[in-house]
């Protein structure tokens, strides 16, 4: 067993592989200066089994949301708050054709599960989740801070002369030095008021709006690859002002929009685990749209075994993209 473990950034990455840490027994501490720029608390939460054009299954939704729900049900009783929903998508054809595709592949056996029912509109699908992700490391910061666990400070100001590893969770703020390639988009929602919605049905017509409590609503999400600094936009909002008045037919009121950047690899799976053979700097990130579901089992798979890394899910792991010859010893 390690002597402690530290963990630079505590968006929804840092602070699973903390709390995975804290059931393991693992000693650790945290570095993060605020939230500010954290993905985890723009991000909408949504985990939903089929996604796209063409109602693709979520890598790992089957397999792990019982569990991933129960990890947040288990958060909550400890932390004493409501974290996690469960909900329908009503996913509207936008045309003939699409309903047609979305029509074709209904009886799949990866998608079969997941249908609801069909409506003259839309398909309603079954089993979404919805995490307050924002809520949760807010939570977590205060129970850490309270424990001498988390320092409010960039890793650059962690004591130098420390030997213990550190992994980084810094989201779009790639890790100094590791060799993978990640390719950053820009996200827009819009938060307001809009009355009236299902309350536990999320409508979906390749953007979303998910009802939040005392008519509340986040509509989400657009992707920009090519202008990762421009915040939030004009246009991104006059976009997703017009997704409310299609799915709804009428405007959302005082819509306030937010940004912040998601991180992908090329082959769309996260990236976890030891980059160097010493195991003295490990990644955990890659967590594109789906933070929610990924984070809290791949956390679990890591400091279950102590952190060496033999648990983690092959897919997921660092070593895809890091040679072993270049798996040197690393100075962080
Ligand atoms: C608009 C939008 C909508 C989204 N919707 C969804 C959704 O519906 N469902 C879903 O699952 N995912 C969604 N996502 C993606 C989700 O937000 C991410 O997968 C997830 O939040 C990534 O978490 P993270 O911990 O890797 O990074 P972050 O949440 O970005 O956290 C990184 C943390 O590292 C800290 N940090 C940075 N540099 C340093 C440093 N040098 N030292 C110490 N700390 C540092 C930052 O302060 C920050 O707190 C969305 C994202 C966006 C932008």
């Amino acid at each position: 067993m390690r002597n402690e473990v530290f963990i630079a950034g505590q968006g929804i990455a840092g602070s699973m592989l903390g709390w995975a840490c804290e059931q393991a027994g693992i000693a650790f501490q945290v570095f993060d200066p605020g939230h500010k720029a954290a993905a985890s608390r723009v991000g909408a939460g949504l985990v939903s089994p089929l996604t796209g054009q063409r109602l693709v299954p979520t890598w790992r939704f089957a397999e792990w949301r019982d569990e991933v729900l129960a990890i947040y049900r288990r958060l909550e009783q400890e932390l004493n708050i409501r974290l996690v929903r469960e909900l329908r998508v009503e996913r509207r054809f936008r045309d003939d054709r699409q309903r047609d595709v979305f029509l074709s592949r209904i009886d799949r056996p990866e998608v079969a599960p997941w249908i609801e029912c069909v409506k003259p509109a839309a398909l309603l699908l079954r089993g979404a989740l919805q995490v307050d992700t924002g809520l949760l490391i807010h939570h977590l910061r205060q129970r850490w801070l309270g424990q001498g666990r988390l320092r409010e400070v960039p890793w650059s100001e962690a004591p130098a002369s420390s030997a213990s590893p550190v992994i980084w969770c810094t989201g779009a703020m790639a890790p100094p030095g590791v060799a993978i390639p990640w390719e950053l988009s820009r996200g827009e929602i819009t938060r307001g008021v809009l009355p009236g919605l299902v309350q536990d049905t999320v409508l979906n017509n390749g953007h979303w709006i998910l009802p939040c409590s005392r008519d509340q609503a986040l509509v989400g999400a657009l992707f920009d690859r090519g202008n990762l600094g421009a915040g939030v936009t004009a246009a991104g909002q006059a976009e997703l002002a017009g997704t409310v008045q299609r799915l709804v037919g009428r405007p959302m009121h005082s819509p306030v929009g937010e940004s912040g950047l998601r991180v992908n690899v090329p082959d769309r799976r996260p990236v976890v685990g030891w980059v160097d053979k010493h195991q003295h700097v490990g990644v955990f990130g890659g967590l594109a749209a789906k933070g929610a579901l990924w984070a809290p089992v791949l956390a679990r798979q890591w400091a279950g075994d102590g952190l060496r890394g033999s648990a983690i899910e092959n897919e997921a792991r660092t070593e895809r993209w890091i040679r072993s010859s270049d798996r040197r010893g690393h100075s962080s």
